[in-house]
């Protein structure tokens, strides 16, 4: 596909997307769908758990403190909003910050599929546990395998899928921001790199099991005990 085509196919999902209620709740709930963007040729492509409070006023993923520390980290490794492609598993807010539910990640998860093979990226940041179980359709949790890169697959896209803990891990723990820098630092390396040929890893990271686990710490309460 052409740049082009790319863009023109990303808009046309962004409006599918804004139009959508396949999850009649939050269809209900949201103030709008938070579909994410940034540059469709990227070839650093973001993905968080789902939209918070702040990210269904603004319309934007990321928006409130966490998106600030995002900013920094992009920062320091020569990124910004404007290089990379950032989006949720899940487009709408769960309401009271609940953990979204196995249905409603898989009603989401052709949207995302379709961005990653529209961004086509080389490297896939998973931010956080959720999205880090969603996108590699199995359990781990993100303490044991933030950092550690692998080869993946989403949809058609073969890519190095690297987990890392969410940013507010590191808003409510600082010793966790070492640890954010240090798994960011890999980015870079992972880009020199290129695009993995083929998955080494089992099986293809396609959202086909939505996992069961607590949802990140947000922008709003506290859950200091998550990490
Ligand atoms: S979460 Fe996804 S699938 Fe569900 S209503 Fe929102 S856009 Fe549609």
């Amino acid at each position: 596909m052409t740049l082009k085509q790319r863009r023109d196919e990303e808009a046309a999902l962004r409006r599918q997307a804004a139009a959508c209620s396949l999850c009649s709740s939050l269809a209900e709930s949201r103030i709008q769908v938070v579909f994410g963007g940034g540059e469709i040729d990227a070839d650093v492509m973001f993905v968080g758990e789902a939209p918070g409070a702040t990210e269904d006023r603004d319309g934007v993923p990321f928006a409130g403190a966490s998106g600030r520390l995002l900013n920094e980290l992009l920062s320091e490794i020569g990124l910004s909003r404007e290089t990379v492609y950032i989006a949720n598993v899940l487009k709408c807010r769960p309401p009271d910050n609940r953990d979204p539910r196995r249905e409603e990640v898989a009603n989401c998860a052709h949207f995302l599929e379709r961005q990653v093979e529209l961004v086509e990226p080389i490297v896939l940041v998973t931010l956080g546990n959720y999205a880090t179980k969603a996108l590699r359709g199995e359990d781990g949790g993100i303490t044991a395998i933030h950092g550690k890169p692998e080869q993946r697959r989403v949809g058609a896209r073969s890519l190095w899928l690297l987990p890392v803990f969410h940013p507010a891990a590191a808003l409510y723990r600082r010793s966790n921001l070492e640890l954010l820098k240090s798994d960011f630092a890999e980015i870079p390396r992972l880009v020199a790199e290129g695009t993995p040929e083929q998955p080494r890893s089992p099986e293809s990271a396609v959202i086909e099991k939505p996992p069961v686990v607590q949802s990140e710490p947000s922008d709003e309460p506290p859950q200091l005990d998550l990490f």
